[in-house]
């Protein structure tokens, strides 16, 4: 696969893959933020989640037209919450939450609680929303929006997979053609032995950010391939959690050493 090829496509389209990924194998993290400076990009990737989770198909993303997606489109679907807040939300919007959605989805497989720009949230608001992030009703998964991910306070962070649309669009990303070592898809990264491996995850360590992009292209890699096997699977947890790891200050090299064995 070319440049051309990785870099081809709305990002939003990219984005819709890697959340394929994550609905297909059961990786839907219990808190994900989607931070994007579009508005409407970070709307459309947590609707998509969002409906995709509840919906009965087989396809991937939702299909728009089952009774779960239909009536999740409209509003009024029992275990689709949408938040736009227009004004802040307070402490006591998140206990009304948290008493919503106490026993867990009714009708979906999930119920989810989607906080479009979360940003919005006073700062006990977001205290107040930690523990059901950290540990929430079985079932319960949220989605917060936000222009930038670094106005939620770190707790929330912490406790969330961080996605950040831009930094998969392109333009916004390393461009592979200026990493120190040549990008090496991961089919073909998989074959390496261990020592090269190794070497490849030293020299990119060297700058969080070209490990965090090569992760992004890893992740997206991942999520393209047609029979997500249970290995597969693990694999796409593997980079997800290492591409997590990477907003707390862990030792960079260390993670991505890690990582590389277990492919
Ligand atoms: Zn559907």
């Amino acid at each position: 696969m070319g440049e051309s090829l990785l870099y081809s496509g709305h990002m939003i389209e990219r984005i819709k893959l890697i959340l394929d990924g994550m609905l297909n194998t059961g990786n839907l993290p219990n808190g994900l933020v989607l931070a994007s400076a579009q508005d409407a990009d970070r709307e459309t990737a947590a609707h998509y989640i969002g409906m995709g989770a509840l919906c009965d198909t087989e396809t991937p993303g939702p299909c728009g037209t089952c009774s779960h997606c239909i009536r999740a489109k409209k509003g009024a679907h029992p275990d689709y919450y949408f938040h736009p807040f227009e004004s802040a939300i307070k402490v006591e919007d998140i206990r009304t939450i948290r008493t919503a959605i106490q026993y867990g989805p009714t009708e979906a497989k999930s119920m989810m609680v989607i906080l479009h720009n979360a940003h919005e949230m006073t700062a006990s608001a977001q205290n107040a929303l930690l523990k059901s992030l950290e540990e929430p009703p079985a079932g319960v998964h949220f989605i917060l929006t936000t222009d930038n991910a670094m106005k939620l306070l770190s707790t929330i962070r912490s406790r969330s997979f961080l996605l950040d649309i831009p930094s998969v669009a392109p333009g916004s990303q390393i461009p592979i053609d200026q990493l120190p070592v040549a990008y090496s898809p991961l089919p073909e990264f998989m074959l390496k032995s261990d020592s090269a491996k190794l070497d490849y995850a030293q020299e990119l360590a060297s700058d969080k950010e070209f490990v965090r992009s090569v992760l992004l292209h890893w992740l997206y890699d991942a999520s393209r391939s047609a029979t997500m096997d249970e290995i597969g699977s693990k694999r796409l947890e593997l980079i997800i959690s290492t591409l997590s790891n990477m907003q707390y200050n862990l030792n960079t090299r260390l993670q991505m050493e890690s990582l590389v064995l277990q492919l």
